[in-house]
């Protein structure tokens, strides 16, 4: 029998604990006291302030479990949720962290011997890929003489912005501030599965998945070119839980272990499907974690700051039952049979229960009623497209009448080969601000101009200055 998700957390938790770490709880997934930041989106993110040097920490040495939403900002998963097996929006990080307690070596060895060692997860050494950073000569030397990885499999990621790979391997939480080299653990899930091995194109597959990050926060970054060394440095580290449990329990995707399971067997039961490899199917499940969980933190939706990266999810969601031919309003139910089947590790979501399902089930009502029509007028646009792309009036009214968020038509209408025309789209929206403005009407004023630039973050050929906005919106 696999080990299961349960024991997994526990097993890492206890792991730290004998290495004389606190067990720490993990942050709520909205911050109290950090505005600039959504949701949380890593284990780090709470104790920023120690990071910073703003706040003392108790414990040099802790560990935790953070529940983490990646929607928007820095790191935005939304539109690859579905499409591979190891992004999700909503994934709980392990993490290990030190405050002036240990370094480099204690962190890899740490690392490789929970990962490696016949009484914990017990992987097969040759599975395992690592990246360092090309200027940190330090950590490469630890992977190669102490821990013996061969060369073929530790790869050493240059500063240059490459577009083949995701990450540089030097994380700033900023453009000044704490920084430091980080260091990747891949795993490689066999040649049955696409995928290059990291360092290569890293994004088009499954087959080698990172599984955990370890970052090595040792400067201070006084502008573009100086760095001076923190008096103090610090780890942080994550680990998905949903990776390292499909490496353990051996399964191609996230979808297929006991977090998710049981979701999709439910999903598919009540749809036309029978794959558990659909692209809606895992949506949906993945779409019932991340938002029970945002609305035990009490969001609704809204049209602006969470609230709308909630609509968004629902709304997603629901379209997607609709495109797997569920006829009746199905997602509060799925939320309800989700926080009934977890609630043992989940008390949170089990108090709040009700309001969570009545929350939820009155956006399904509302957009439900409107869902049919809308898709049914897309449809009729699509007939009469021209150029391959849907000009931005019909954008409009896909979003001012039938309140279908803009990413989710871009969505339709990349399914059927389609672009969308959102220059004109984002132009009517502002002809409309300036409606509500000139009616000194300043609240829809205020929702228009949050929702033109939420919208516009998910189309692929923003200019540089709605960019820059939506940084401000969404800084992670
Ligand atoms: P990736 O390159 O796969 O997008 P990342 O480098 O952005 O991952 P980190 O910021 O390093 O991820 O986060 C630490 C760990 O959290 C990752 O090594 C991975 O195991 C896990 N993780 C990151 N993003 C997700 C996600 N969207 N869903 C599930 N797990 C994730
Ligand atoms: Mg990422
Ligand atoms: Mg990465
Ligand atoms: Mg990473």
């Amino acid at each position: 029998m696999s080990i299961s998700s349960d024991t997994i957390r526990n097993m890492f938790l206890n792991f730290f604990l004998k290495k004389n770490h606190h067990i720490f709880p993990g942050s709520p997934l909205i911050s109290n006291n950090d505005s600039s930041l959504l949701f949380t989106n890593a284990g780090m993110n709470q104790f920023k302030d120690i990071f910073l040097g703003k706040k003392k920490s108790q414990y040099s040495k802790i560990t935790t479990v953070q529940q983490c939403l990646r929607t928007g900002g820095k790191h935005n998963d939304l539109n690859n949720v579905g499409f591979n097996s190891r992004h999700h929006t909503f994934f709980e990080m392990l993490g290990n962290f030190s405050f002036n307690g240990y370094f480099k070596e204690e962190a890899i060895s740490y690392a490789w011997e929970l990962l490696t060692s016949p009484n914990y997860f017990n992987l097969p050494k040759d599975k395992l890929w690592i990246t360092t950073y090309a200027g940190d000569q330090q950590t490469y030397n630890i992977w190669k003489k102490k821990i013996n990885i061969p060369s073929n499999k530790l790869i050493q990621i240059s500063d240059k912005k490459n577009k083949k790979y995701e990450s540089d391997n030097f994380w700033q939480m900023s453009s000044t501030g704490p920084c430091g080299p980080s260091t990747e653990i891949f795993f490689d899930k066999g040649s049955h599965l696409q995928g290059f091995p990291p360092g290569g194109d890293y994004s088009t597959g499954d087959r080698f998945i990172e599984i955990w990050n370890l970052v090595f926060i040792q400067f201070n970054r006084i502008n573009k070119n100086n760095l001076i060394p923190l008096p103090k440095v610090l780890i942080d580290t994550g680990m998905g839980l949903e990776r390292i449990v499909s490496v353990i329990q051996k399964v191609d995707s996230a979808y297929e272990t006991d977090l998710f399971l049981f979701l999709i067997r439910k999903i598919l039961d009540i749809s036309k499907i029978n794959s558990f490899n659909n692209s809606s199917i895992r949506i949906i499940a993945d779409h019932v974690r991340s938002s029970v969980f945002i609305i035990s933190n009490g969001i609704v939706p809204s049209n602006e700051r969470q609230g709308y990266v909630l609509r968004r999810i629902l709304r997603r969601a629901i379209r997607h039952g609709n495109k797997i031919g569920i006829k009746d309003l199905f997602f509060y139910k799925l939320a309800s049979f989700f926080i009934e089947k977890t609630k043992e590790n989940n008390v949170l979501l089990s108090e709040k229960k009700d309001f969570i399902i009545k929350v939820i089930k009155k956006e399904e009502q509302q957009f439900s009623y409107v869902l049919e029509k809308g898709l049914l007028l897309l449809k009729q646009k699509f007939n009469r497209i021209k150029n391959n792309t849907l000009d931005g009036e019909s954008l409009f009214s896909m979003y001012d009448t039938y309140g279908f968020p803009i990413d989710l038509v871009e969505d339709i209408c990349k399914e059927n080969n389609f672009k969308i025309d959102l220059i004109k789209f984002n132009n009517l929206m502002d002809q409309q601000k300036n409606r509500a403005r000139k009616n000194n009407n300043f609240f829809q004023l205020n929702n228009l101009k949050l929702q033109s630039k939420i919208s516009s973050l998910f189309q692929g050929y923003v200019n540089t200055k709605i960019k820059s906005e939506i940084k401000e919106i969404f800084v992670n």
